[in-house]
């Protein structure tokens, strides 16, 4: 079943089931100040949660897509290092508000995927938040689900894979506790099921959240109860997709393999399995979809997350031995596999294809500089540690603060280069020399005021400002 198709299926069982199909918002949130970017379906029904917002219907299906880059949901570190994350995902979900609750949404759930999506019973886990007795019994009971397959999870917060049920949409706003289904995909595969101290391998995927939507967290972390119980459910397209197309990684799909060949032409690269083409196709949808819901490259905030996962991409070309702008390029690739599905997309392929051109064109202008510095580096830190093995394996401050300062190196590009060869950043005196350039900055202002030039506010007053901004942006 090719990923079009899961897509119709999953919307056309909703709607048989009296929800409202209702179109993917933007992925810029709109009129809220607190979220980055959409990270899942339930966004642009957040006000309706609160009840604030009404709708005329009560009940909701949507194929949504999403960013997690940045904020609460951020998995830009996991892409390239998983089957199952990446930067842009379609998200499906159902949601209820004030409509039904529990026992609906774990029915609905289980039907779809046992009946219409015919997945086997017994490859399916679920997990429940641990004091949910209701959802507990609601899936042994009713739905029969073997207690060996059912799991208590609670709130593992700060862990970076571990399984969490207690959703929350970012730090504030609607949340709740929540049940999850996992498909296991077979011993072949490292990994363990949800609580185990293996559930970070890509054997037990969790494919879908069900979220039963409850209270509302404000800024002092006070949960008040919202109006009434609703849910709020987000299954990933692309895992669901792996999983009916019996491989194991997200990768592999129909959706995904397109665009890995089209990286595959475009870097001249024969090895389909190429780690760097698979990262290079989940940011091409990641920087065209931000693009087409007018997000543009820039040095702070949204356009600092999509500037950075632009230069990733490049990065990644580059290292396939790209020397030249090649990113742009794939837009057509792009546009064919999912224009049918996000007219909008189609609609910006022009401008798309322009401003990745320049922002490749930019920054092809400094990689190669940046990189024979790094390069030295690194080649410095391991002739180090074959000297002398307990040296530390650690990238200068300094010089991570030169290559974002001078060549356009976001701190987390150089990091994740420093990854690949099994080496960290000193972050800390990253910081420390990044604040040194704010402070000068500051007193090259005043001194210019005290001078009497014209002062045109902190953020022009240096040329390096503007980096220093972007990186104090909480993403
Ligand atoms: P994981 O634990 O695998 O990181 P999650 O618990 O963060 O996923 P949820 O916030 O519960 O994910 O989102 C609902 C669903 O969206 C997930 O069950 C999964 O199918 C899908 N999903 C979440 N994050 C991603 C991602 N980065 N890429 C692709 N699909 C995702
Ligand atoms: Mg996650
Ligand atoms: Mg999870
Ligand atoms: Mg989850």
């Amino acid at each position: 079943m090719k990923a079009a198709e899961i897509r119709d299926k999953f919307l056309q069982f909703f709607a048989s089931q009296g929800h409202t199909i209702v179109r993917s918002s933007s992925l810029v949130p709109n009129n809220d100040p607190t979220l980055l970017f959409t990270n899942s379906g339930m966004v642009q029904f957040k006000d309706v949660f609160l009840g604030v917002d009404k709708r005329p219907y009560s009940r909701a299906t949507s194929a949504q897509r999403s960013v997690r880059a940045g904020g609460k949901h951020n998995d830009l570190e996991n892409v390239g290092y998983t089957a199952r994350h990446h930067t842009f995902f379609e998200m499906l979900g159902n949601f209820s508000f004030g409509d039904y609750f529990k026992r609906d949404a774990i029915r609905y759930a289980w039907t779809l995927l046992t009946e219409v999506y015919r997945l086997p019973a017994d490859k399916l886990w679920v997990t429940v938040y641990h004091e949910d007795d209701e959802a507990y019994d609601l899936w042994a009971k009713e739905i029969g689900v073997p207690t060996e397959r059912i799991i208590r999870i609670g709130d593992n917060k700060g862990a970076r894979y571990a399984s969490d049920n207690f959703w929350q949409m970012g730090d504030t706003g609607p949340c709740g506790p929540c049940s999850e289904v996992f498909y296991d995909h077979g011993p072949d595969v490292w990994g363990g099921p949800p609580g185990s101290p293996e559930e970070d391998g890509d054997r037990y995927i969790e494919i879908w959240n069900l979220v039963f939507m409850q209270f509302n967290r404000d800024a002092t972390g006070t949960l008040t109860p919202l109006p009434k119980p609703c849910v709020d459910t987000g299954m990933g397209l692309e895992r669901i997709a792996a999983v009916l197309q019996h491989v194991h990684s997200n990768y592999e799909i129909d959706l995904f393999q397109r665009l890995i060949r089209a990286a595959a032409r475009e870097t001249g690269i024969d090895d389909l399995g190429n780690n760097s083409l698979k990262v290079i196709a989940d940011h091409i949808r990641a920087c065209s979809f931000l693009i087409v819901d007018g997000v543009i490259p820039g040095n702070e905030g949204r356009g600092y997350v999509l500037r950075r996962i632009v230069r990733r991409a490049i990065r990644h070309g580059y290292k396939l031995g790209r020397k030249q702008p090649f990113f742009h390029r794939l837009v057509d690739d792009l546009v064919e596999e999912m224009g049918g599905a996000y007219p909008e997309l189609a609609d910006a392929r022009a401008r798309v294809t322009d401003i990745l051109r320049q922002e490749e064109t930019r920054f092809f202008e400094t990689i190669e500089h940046g990189m024979s510095i790094l390069e030295n580096a690194i080649a410095d830190i391991e002739t180090a540690s074959t000297a002398q093995p307990d040296a530390p394996r650690q990238l200068a401050g300094d010089v991570a603060f030169k290559l974002h300062d001078t060549y356009g190196f976001p701190l987390d590009l150089t990091a994740d280069v420093c990854r690949e060869r099994g080496l960290s950043v000193d972050e800390v005196a990253f910081d420390a020399a990044m604040a040194r350039q704010r402070d000068q900055a500051r007193a090259a202002g005043k001194f210019k005021m005290a001078q009497g030039l014209e002062y045109r506010g902190d953020k022009t007053a240096f040329t390096g400002y503007e980096a220093i901004v972007a990186d104090d942006v909480s993403v």
